[in-house]
């Protein structure tokens, strides 16, 4: 079983793909990590992120893998471990920039599509429900206002020690949010048949137990 996961930055989704994993079983393959990985990439090569920069050779240079420890994901770039490193915030704006460019997001589809054969899986990110799985039993669209979802992120980097403040925070969400709605190839847009859930009002185990019913319901 596929369950696609899409929606703007901040919105929950990877807190609650994580958890809905691990109630049901499911394999969390998170997506937006990827892309992070790329820009880090860019970053520590100081390539520019700029599409012509990005040629089959340097794209064939990048080396992704996930693995899983006790159900979390973890990423490597050239065999070296960068889940915390993708987190900062030069590679949140470095992703939403490398992901405007179609070859970047053909090769992480790619990887994406594989990963998604050989188990249940429940995968997060802007286009899923659209263009990597379209056919996935269960899609959901979680959204949030963009205040809600700058101030569960300022708090998800405050809890994680890292340096921020609501205003540049909540630039950043909506500076991704357009790039991510705009760009031509494969944007961030809710599929048509995708449940839309609207988390502003609502905790963290009551989008758990939302998403859960969903899934359970198409089981
Ligand atoms: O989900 P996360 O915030 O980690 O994603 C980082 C960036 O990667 C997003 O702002 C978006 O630009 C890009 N992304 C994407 N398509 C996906 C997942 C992430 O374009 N499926």
């Amino acid at each position: 079983m596929k369950v696609a996961i899409d929606g703007p930055a901040g919105a929950g989704k990877s807190s609650i793909a994580k958890a809905v994993s691990k109630k049901l079983g499911f394999v969390y393959i998170d997506t937006g990590a990827m892309y992070r990985a790329v820009a880090v990439y860019a970053i520590e090569k100081g390539i520019e992120i700029k599409e012509e920069n990005f040629t089959q050779e340097v794209l064939d240079n990048i080396k992704i893998d996930i693995t899983y420890e006790d159900g979390t994901q973890k990423i490597f770039l050239l065999g070296k471990d960068v889940s915390e490193r993708i987190r900062e915030a030069d590679a949140s704006i470095g992703a939403s920039n490398v992901a405007v460019i179609p070859a970047v997001r053909l090769k992480l589809v790619e990887l994406q599509r594989t990963l998604a054969e050989k188990t249940s899986v429940i995968m997060d990110g802007r286009d899923i429900g659209t263009y990597v799985l379209p056919d996935a039993e269960v899609k959901i669209f979680l959204t949030a206002s963009s205040d809600v979802r700058a101030k569960r992120r300022l708090l998800e980097m405050k809890e994680k020690g890292m340096e921020a403040d609501f205003e540049t925070v909540k630039r950043d969400i909506e500076y991704r949010d357009k790039n991510d709605s705009e760009r031509e190839f494969a944007p961030l847009r809710q599929a048509e048949d995708a449940v839309l859930v609207d988390t502003s009002d609502m905790t963290i185990e009551e989008v758990i137990d939302r998403i859960t019913e969903i899934i359970r319901e198409e089981k």
